[in-house]
């Protein structure tokens, strides 16, 4: 979700979508990326295929600005996949933009990746050294070399050999002339779900999308699983096994609170983290606010559990957020300027707890206290409905460096003196595993520092951060 404070958010790097036998797959696919907007704004893509050609339209902006009638009636054929993109691996160029579309042994081959590939710098060194030539600096353009130099013959034994070279997180859709492919990495840390439309088989990170095509949701696809749909059946492969590390802040941010992912409609754990704060640091309180709109639910889970009254005490300016949501510096210092006013009926001379969904650089939380303080709020109780943030994350989302994370040197009680808060209290590890189904099969790398993907060792955070922000800005 975008909100106006979003140079402090973490941010998914992309959704994917496909289609597959629908005679208007271009236009349902720019409906699931519009359903899936959330995930990415930079760019958009979408290619196509009528079995004999391959269409292709992307550009930088939001789905609604890249597509129009007359550029979706070009994208013909009934198969097509889809992407939103927010930039993690690559810089934010039209030339990383997605779906990736490469000619490989005579057939096209789309590519749409959602996810961060933790030996992706060492094995485009080994490619560049046998001569393969890079024309992105997108971890995704790896797999579409190793697809194109594998030994195998048939699409599916090359994408199987590539995935099995790849270290990471990927939720990933292929799309030939005349087929669709669909996998997840074994940790199974992005979303990726399986649908039917009539006859058609659909793909998307989350089911939000589906509602909006009325598809229906048939399974999301196994972490170590690979889907193969060719014009006469629907294959799996189940192609490699590890302990499975779903992204918690799935739940905590990033996911549509009306999608199900992991197994439960992101409502549920997102509400239950906000009771679970509630009772780990409750507050004398007059009313419970949240920082609109990312954390609407968590806030209303702190109310239903403390009692106390929830209420919107912001104005959240929805049209700003758009021209801003280019992550270069300039931007992010430009957003410093956008309005989130306070309501002031409802602060002013309350006792107001807000609620947060996470704290990064610790600037926006400082700048939402002296907001709130201005509309003549009495005292300032912020709490989040995450743990401390004190490690990066490798697998796709753009968490800032270790050194800028607030939490990674500054205790909590710090922490509460440089936003100016009167009490601040941070859900606790155990408490937020707590409100998930199967908390051992979650990710929690940016809250203890335990990374589920080793890749030689200490080096995998080296190799991993030159790649994903040297090459950035
Ligand atoms: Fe998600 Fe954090 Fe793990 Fe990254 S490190 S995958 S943000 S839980
Ligand atoms: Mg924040």
């Amino acid at each position: 979700m975008i909100s106006p404070f979003d140079e402090d958010k973490p941010r998914d790097e992309c959704g994917i979508f496909g289609i597959y036998g629908h005679p208007d797959a271009a236009y349902l696919t720019y409906l699931g990326l519009y359903a899936l907007q959330h995930r990415g704004q930079e760019s958009a893509g979408i290619v196509t295929s009528d079995r004999e050609k391959v269409y292709y339209h992307h550009g930088m902006g939001l789905v609604v600005n890249v597509f129009d009638d007359e550029m979706l009636a070009k994208l013909e054929g009934d198969i097509a996949i889809g992407h939103n993109r927010y930039s993690t691996a690559g810089s934010s160029t039209l030339q990383n933009a997605q779906p990736l579309v490469r000619e490989i042994v005579g057939d096209i081959l789309g590519i749409a990746h959602n996810g961060n590939l933790v030996n992706a710098p060492y094995l485009r060194r080994e490619l560049e050294n046998k001569g393969a030539i890079f024309t992105s600096s997108s971890d995704t353009e790896v797999i579409a070399h190793l697809i194109a130099r594998s030994g195998q013959i048939f699409i599916e034994d090359r994408v199987l050999d590539a995935l099995t070279q790849v270290r990471g997180a990927y939720s990933i859709l292929f799309m030939t002339r005349n087929g669709m492919i669909a996998a997840r990495d074994p940790w199974g840390f992005r979303p990726l779900w399986m649908g039917r439309l009539k006859d058609a088989v659909v793909f998307s990170s989350e089911t939000c999308a589906f509602d909006v095509i009325d598809a229906e949701p048939e399974r999301e696809i196994e972490p170590g699983e690979m889907i193969i749909v060719t014009p006469n059946r629907i294959r799996s492969v189940k192609f490699a096994s590890e302990k499975h590390a779903f992204c918690i802040f799935e739940y905590i941010y990033l996911s549509r609170p009306d999608s199900v992912v992991f197994g439960e409609i992101v409502n549920q754990p997102r509400r239950r983290f906000g009771m679970q704060l509630a009772r780990e640091h409750p507050a004398e309180a007059d009313i419970v606010i949240p920082v609109p709109d990312s954390a609407n639910i968590a806030a209303l889970g702190y109310a239903q559990e403390s009692g106390i009254p929830f209420e919107f005490g912001f104005y959240r300016n929805q049209y700003v957020g758009r021209t801003f949501i280019q992550p270069t510096q300039t931007s992010r210092e430009k957003m410093v300027n956008i309005k989130l006013n306070p309501i002031r009926d409802v602060v002013s001379g309350k006792r107001v707890v807000v609620v947060d969904d996470s704290i990064m650089r610790g600037t926006s939380s400082r700048r939402i206290v002296k907001i709130l303080r201005r509309g003549g709020a009495k005292e300032v109780h912020f709490r989040i409905s995450s743990p401390p943030n004190m490690f990066p994350c490798f697998y796709g989302i753009d968490t800032p460096t270790r050194q800028e994370l607030i939490a990674s040197s500054h205790t909590v009680e710090e922490i509460r003196k440089y936003i100016r808060a009167d009490s601040l209290g941070y859900l606790s590890v155990e408490g937020m595993l707590g409100c998930v189904k199967n908390p051992d099969e979650f990710c929690t790398a940016c809250f203890n520092g335990r990374y589920p993907v080793e890749f030689m060792g200490q080096n995998i955070q080296q190799l991993s951060l030159e790649f994903t922000r040297g090459r950035k800005r």
